[in-house]
């Protein structure tokens, strides 16, 4: 494999065979070492990218994935190993003054406030009592929703671990837990771990899913699909559909096939496929929890039926970062248990977020539309509206789907697996709660109405049109 290294306007590509099938921050520190330069920042793929795992992930500055969809395998699949940057210029903002008078509005009244101190005092694994608590924490494969050992993986075992906060670059937020382990320092598990690597695989050893963690990260897996496939192996072998050699609760197992699935080795091959593909070869489709063939993450749709929406009208599939309504479903004052009104709010929340992430501005800054209007048009000098942005937003949207409708997707795709409507969750608050076949083709029919798309999910020439992108669907 090679890397690319850029060096200020200086680009190379560099030859990585020494670093070949090696893990990820090993990698990093060998980029290092060769630049001489310690403040060298990579995104690089482990062993897990160069074998192709169609969910294998990028990491960066070691706590920091690109973790959804398969970027690592791409980066194999061009045997590109990693990214190297050191940058030591400036980047030219048109009007600076009125742009750090906002950033500084924005740092001191919407971001440093109490509203969001969650994020420094709790960060992510706050959000596992919550899920707990409304019954919609993915346990045993998704076979249940609130989990016995949930002391085990919740905030609360996380703080007694803590060592110290940790942040991305001038991030005031720092909501990065610093852990103590047995393996040494560890920042997080995040929330989407706690849930697939430990309820979900029936793990309630913080230190086991830390180490999980820390093979994905090295490694270059999804923990959020990794730990999923896991739960779904275990499923099949509690239902006695086929054994793994996998099997809830069992921490040595699962750390094992973790490194197996990145290398390819024995079952790990198989599992490496990804659920839907062993869902299939198996015969358990009505046990999987994916979409367009991207696993769930941590919020069972059952408890938030929002989410169902969101998940199967995504882009890229089981993805929480499209659209998030159970926000306000589980976690706010929405009603979880309808899908009426669920369109509209999928939507608002997928244009939104289309603009956010383009922007490049975190998850968990709670910023406005009119902030990022006034942060974009004078970082950029192009004077953007509140109006215009959603439009904006819209049509990011709209191109994704054009990019999936020339692939052949289509309403087809845009399903629920059978699970969410044949098998009801056994306890908690969510128990025994799911929505019918005939609601989910109403809703749907809401949202490609709404989107201003045909009843088979396709834009219609008129839509594009309103937005700019006539002729891309011919
Ligand atoms: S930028 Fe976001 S992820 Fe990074 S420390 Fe701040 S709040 Fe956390």
């Amino acid at each position: 494999p090679s890397y690319v290294l850029i060096l200020d306007n200086r680009v190379e590509i560099r030859d990585a065979a020494p670093v070949r099938g090696k893990p990820i921050w090993e990698t990093d520190a060998w980029m290092k070492e060769q630049a001489g330069d310690d403040h060298l920042v990579s995104l690089a793929a482990g062993p897990a990218g160069e074998n192709l795992v169609p969910f294998a992930c990028l990491t960066s500055e070691a706590y920091r994935q690109a973790g959804r969809g398969g970027a690592g395998a791409v980066f194999g699949s061009k045997n590109l190993k990693a990214v190297a940057v050191r940058g030591t210029g400036s980047v030219r903002v048109p009007d600076i003054q009125s742009f750090m008078a906002m950033y500084d509005d924005i740092f001191h009244n919407h971001l440093v406030t109490d509203d969001n101190l969650w994020a420094y005092e709790e960060g992510t694994p706050t959000i596992v009592d919550l899920s707990q608590m409304t019954g919609l924490l993915p346990t045993r494969g998704f076979s249940e929703g609130v989990f016995e050992g949930v002391e085990g993986i919740n905030s609360a075992a996380i703080q007694a671990r803590k060592s110290r906060n940790r942040a991305c670059a001038t991030c005031p937020l720092a909501c990065g837990q610093l852990t103590r382990n047995a393996d040494g320092p560890m920042e997080g598990p995040e929330y989407e771990t706690l849930g697939l690597g430990g309820s979900n695989c029936g793990i309630d050893d913080l230190e086991a899913i830390t180490a999980f963690n820390r093979l994905c990260d090295n490694l270059g897996l999804d923990t959020i699909s990794t730990g999923n496939v896991i739960g779904l192996a275990m499923l099949m072998a509690q239902e006695g559909i086929h054994d793994f050699g996998v099997h809830f609760g069992n921490v040595e197992e699962y750390l094992a096939v973790t490194e197996s699935i990145a290398h390819l080795r024995g079952a790990g091959a198989e599992l490496a496929r990804g659920s839907h593909h062993i869902a299939q070869k198996y015969s358990a489709e009505h046990l999987v929890m994916e979409s367009k063939g991207l696993e769930f993450p941590a919020y069972d749709p059952r408890g938030s039926y929002g989410m169902a929406l969101a998940y199967c009208t995504s882009d890229r599939g089981g993805c929480h970062m499209r659209a998030f309504p159970v926000g306000k479903e589980a976690f706010g004052d929405a009603d979880p248990f309808t899908l009426d009104g669920k369109a509209a709010m999928v939507i608002e929340g997928q244009n939104f977020n289309s603009v956010k992430w383009t922007g490049i501005f975190c998850d968990f800054w709670a910023i406005s539309i009119k902030d990022i209007v006034n942060l974009v048009s004078s970082g950029t000098g192009h004077p953007y509206t509140e109006d215009e942005l959603p439009t904006i937003g819209e049509r990011i949207w709209n191109l994704g789907r054009i990019l999936n409708v020339r692939e052949g997707f289509s309403r087809k795709d845009d399903y629920p697996p059978s699970a969410i409507f044949d098998r009801p969750l056994p306890a908690g608050p969510a128990a025994g709660k799911n929505f019918t076949r005939e609601e989910y083709e109403t809703a749907l029919s809401e949202y490609y109405r709404l989107r201003g798309w045909t009843e088979d999910g396709i834009p219609t020439p008129e839509r594009l049109a309103a937005l700019g992108l006539a002729g891309l669907m011919e």
